[in-house]
């Protein structure tokens, strides 16, 4: 048995997973903005051992605990390095989990475990190389080679929302400018959205947005694009471009057997969102038959919990 938590800004979900990574079941709590760094491990020991009582096992049933989280975390030393929006700083979380529950414990950031959650038990089983890449905030990247996480040398390897399609482009959280999430991620495509609604104020992507910027969401234009508005169209246009330009990119250097697109986004009707897509990416490739396979990813929100809990093989 394994323990799998997905530790976010506002959620804490354990899950108890089987040796293939299929969830038995899972826990969560409410994460209180005060805690300090103490009180949130040990929040999320005790929430590891809820699971394990809640999935019927005992603690020393549990072969490892595997912690996914938002930032960057070094998995050699067991320690959080950063994290945004959370008290984690050079945190020794491996030794500070370890003090209360001694059984082997594996960290990884939150987009390295969805990849390795499809990798597992989702649309990218079987596939290696494997590349997960998350549409959200921003573009997370995880990928799988020979059965491994990649990394990169010192933790910060896949970093793919930064890669710059731009060279004079938007500036980007990072300091840089012209990085693909700027263009690629669900806040680039409601920036892109909200621009065509200024521009066009008769569009129907003002219906869909209730008649107020603000609720502008990532389904607006694909829902303006669906009733034929141009407006919708041209910004899918531009949106899909942009996002294009990193999956071309990371076909033409690793190669991978698939690509799966996951996050809020993702959820779009194939033949706005993944049909064009791929006719991009094999217009683009420097192989133009792109073998590469597009496709959704299949685990929603478990896939954070399920790679955690995998965590374990992947090092
Ligand atoms: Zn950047």
């Amino acid at each position: 048995m394994y323990i799998g938590i997905d530790i976010g800004g506002t959620n804490l979900v354990a899950g108890v997973t089987n040796g293939k990574g299929q969830i038995i079941d899972k826990v969560t709590r409410p994460v209180n903005k005060d805690w300090d760094v103490d009180e949130l491990c040990r929040q999320i020991g005790q929430l590891a051992l809820q699971a394990t009582e809640v999935g019927g096992f005992k603690p020393e049933e549990v072969h490892a605990v595997g912690v996914g989280l938002p930032g960057l975390v070094d998995n050699k030393t067991g320690t959080v390095i950063q994290t945004p929006n959370m008290p984690f700083d050079h945190t020794p979380f491996r030794k500070l989990f370890q003090e209360k529950w001694d059984v082997p414990v594996f960290l990884g950031n939150d987009a390295n475990c969805a990849a390795i959650g499809e990798y597992w038990a989702g649309a990218a089983k079987g596939c290696d190389p494997a590349v997960v890449i998350t549409l959200g905030t921003g573009i997370g990247g995880g990928m799988v080679v020979n059965g491994k996480l990649f990394t990169g040398f010192a933790n910060s390897g896949m970093e793919v929302g930064h890669m710059c399609i731009h060279p004079n482009g938007i500036r980007c959280n990072c300091g840089n400018r012209g990085c693909w999430e700027q263009y690629g991620s669900a806040t680039a495509l409601i920036r892109i959205t909200q621009e065509e609604m200024h521009y066009n104020p008769k569009s129907a992507l003002w219906e869909f947005a209730e008649g107020d910027l603000n609720k502008v969401s990532g389904r607006t234009a694909f829902q303006a694009a669906r009733v034929g508005d141009a407006s919708g169209r041209k910004v899918l246009f531009r949106y899909l471009q942009g996002l294009s330009i990193g999956l071309i990119s990371l076909v033409n250097i690793l190669q991978p057997e698939i690509i799966c697109l996951g996050g809020g986004v993702s959820n779009a009707e194939d033949d706005l969102l993944l049909d064009p897509l791929r006719e991009l990416m094999a217009q683009g490739s420097y192989d133009r038959t792109c073998p590469t396979r597009l496709e959704k990813a299949s685990l929603g929100n478990d896939a954070g919990i399920v790679g955690a809990a995998m965590l374990c093989h992947m090092f």
